[in-house]
């Protein structure tokens, strides 16, 4: 809570003076009814119209003064924690960017989306609350209740009963009804979910005839959606009528008590007025403090998920190994394996070499570790033994902007802008349109391009929806050539392309990029024929490794998939 707390220090003095002003509307407020007690008790009996005069004139002045205070405090509550939520999002989305892959695998993406939407909202309500009943309903009540304990205490008695069991009922209440809601609100997620799937893979639902089990599927997601709504507001329909009550039953009783007092000469009737007048005033703000404290609890819950994310450990620092040598391999590995859960090993024993310009490739089935050994040379992980090589140096002894700098990488799962195709390939790097044109002539995407409506500025749809899976691809290849890396890693990146488009692809990228060291990770042994050191990989272990005719001479895994593939041996 300390670092959240911290938000709030540069706008103290606003805090400071939004406090003092709502103190002066709370003490207005408080006087309202002494002053209505003395025009009925004092002014009235003696038809002094003066006097009433005066003092109605005085009461309409404080009620408008308070109003102007309590507008101008809740205006200025609202921009603090506006601004103190903007530098807090700001910060956790910063700090979001540079979480190590790991962590964010430990956060999960979901969670770190919910922290920074729902959780700043959470903080957000918080303060704004506080600064604007955490001093108004505290003073009211605790106000209200000693003027009124000075005149008459068996009232005062009545009042602090009555708003006591109002702070519990509601509190309870509430309580019990958010996690319902929040549960209610998990379950319109899951049917969003559903809905948002089926309609972007309705082509794939329909050729697969599947409509009636995601229709079923629908079903039952949005009936435990109603079911969940359904019990949160059931518990919250007692709310407002349980408070309504005991202000009824406030107001009943002090009216009877009153009545017994003035009975026996002990109390003015227009103190009744006045008690009437507090009581409204202390319930009211009875109830402001309960429904205070729901938010409370629910901030502090949220400020601390998302200190979790700010205070999280700075990973992968630069670390200097003394077995660190000088002139290491270009790209390279040495008896590296890794862990993503340190359950049992994703990679095992990785060594290899590769020098500078040169072209590696990597094949193997699904989940034999392929991205998984990129992963490492791009140190999105820690390897978890043994040493790895970029730029004849061990990882990590370089920063992450020194590293990621060289790479020039196409994953399988990435995405594209809803925006022009130059913003796309250029990416946020403000490369010159020369370039881009260049690394899309290299990726073989200058000719779709060119036939778009208006080219390099043609927009594309959500995910490039209006591009086929190929034209994708060379997109995402072209943006990782634009900035010209030293290192270009393609992981899986031709699948969507004919084999003559690839073919062209490799020969152009080796062309256009002289020096450039190549990581081609492929199904395809015809992606990887040139390569000049070519890694088979099985269940995260290397099993062979070399150029192409001499696998084919000593794999015979890599001879049957060339055989299969090629269709014959060349
Ligand atoms: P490939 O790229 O060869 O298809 P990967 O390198 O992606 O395979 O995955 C290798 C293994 O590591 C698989 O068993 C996969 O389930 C596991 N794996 C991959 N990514 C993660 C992750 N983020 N967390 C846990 N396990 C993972
Ligand atoms: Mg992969």
């Amino acid at each position: 809570m300390k670092t959240i707390l911290s938000y709030l220090r540069p706008h103290a003095p606003r805090v400071a003076v939004g406090v003092t002003i709502k103190f002066t509307a709370a003490v207005l407020e408080l006087l309202l009814p002494l002053l209505l007690a003395h025009i009925i008790d004092d002014c009235v009996p003696t038809r002094d119209l003066a006097a009433i005069r005066q003092a109605g004139g005085l009461m309409l002045l404080m009620a408008f003064g308070a109003a102007f205070c309590n507008i101008t405090a809740n205006r200025m509550a609202a921009w603090v924690s506006m601004d103190m939520t903007r530098q807090l999002r700001h910060d956790l989305y910063r700090r979001t960017l540079t979480l190590s892959q790991a962590q964010m695998d430990r956060f999960s993406v979901s969670s770190l989306v919910s922290r920074l939407t729902n959780d700043t909202y959470n903080v957000h309500q918080m303060f704004d609350k506080i600064q604007r009943g955490g001093i108004r309903a505290p003073m009211l009540v605790l106000g209200g209740l000693t003027l009124t304990f000075f005149q008459a205490p068996p009232l005062a008695l009545v009042q602090l009963a009555v708003c006591s069991a109002t702070f519990f009922a509601i509190w309870l209440v509430t309580r019990q009804g958010i996690p319902r809601y929040t549960k209610a609100q998990e379950a319109v997620d899951t049917v969003v979910r559903i809905i948002r799937e089926n309609a972007s893979g309705v082509r794939v639902i329909k050729a697969l005839a599947c409509q009636n089990r995601e229709r079923a599927r629908f079903t039952a997601a949005s009936c435990s959606a109603r079911q969940t709504e359904e019990t949160a507001g059931c518990v919250m329909a007692a709310a407002n009528p349980l408070s309504d009550f005991l202000l009824n039953l406030g107001l009943v009783l002090v009216v009877l008590a009153g009545a017994l007092l003035v009975n026996h000469g002990r109390m003015a009737s227009g103190q009744i007025v006045a008690f009437l007048s507090y009581f409204t005033l202390i319930q009211t703000a009875t109830l402001g403090l309960a429904k205070l404290f729901v938010k409370f609890s629910k901030g502090v819950a949220s400020a601390r998920r998302i200190e979790e994310v700010l205070l999280s450990p700075e990973g992968q620092p630069v670390r200097c190994l003394p077995e660190e040598r000088p002139d290491g391999p270009e790209l390279g590995m040495e008896d590296v394996s890794f862990s993503y859960l340190g359950v049992e090993k994703d990679l095992d024993g990785a060594s290899f070499y590769l020098n500078k310009g040169e072209t590696l490739g990597i094949l193997g089935p699904t989940g034999s570790g392929k991205s998984t050994l990129v992963s490492l040379l791009l140190r999105l992980y820690d390897a978890g033994q043994g040493l790895v090589w970029v730029g004849g140096q061990n990882v990590t002894a370089l920063s992450r902007e020194d590293l990621r700098g060289r790479f020039g990488a196409v994953f399988q799962s990435e995405a594209l802008l809803n925006d022009s195709v130059y913003e796309n390939i250029s990416f946020l790097r403000d490369l010159p349109r020369e370039d881009v044109i260049a690394a899309a002539k290299t990726a073989q995407a200058w000719d779709f391009i060119q036939a778009m409506p208006q080219g390099l500025d043609a927009r594309l749809d959500i995910r490039g929806a209006n591009l086929s899976g190929g034209q994708r691809q060379r997109l995402l290849i072209a943006r990782a050539l634009a900035a010209r890396p030293d290192i270009l890693v393609l992981d899986s990146a031709d699948s969507a392309l004919d084999y003559r488009t690839a073919a062209a692809l490799h020969a152009a990228i080796r062309r256009d990029c002289p020096g450039v060291t190549l990581v081609v990770i492929s199904e395809r042994v015809a992606s990887l024929r040139d390569a000049d050191r070519i890694l088979v990989l099985e269940d995260g272990v290397i099993t062979a490794q070399g150029r192409h005719d001499e696998l084919l001479e000593g794999c015979r895994r890599y001879r049957r998939m060339a055989e299969l593939q090629m269709g014959g041996l060349k």
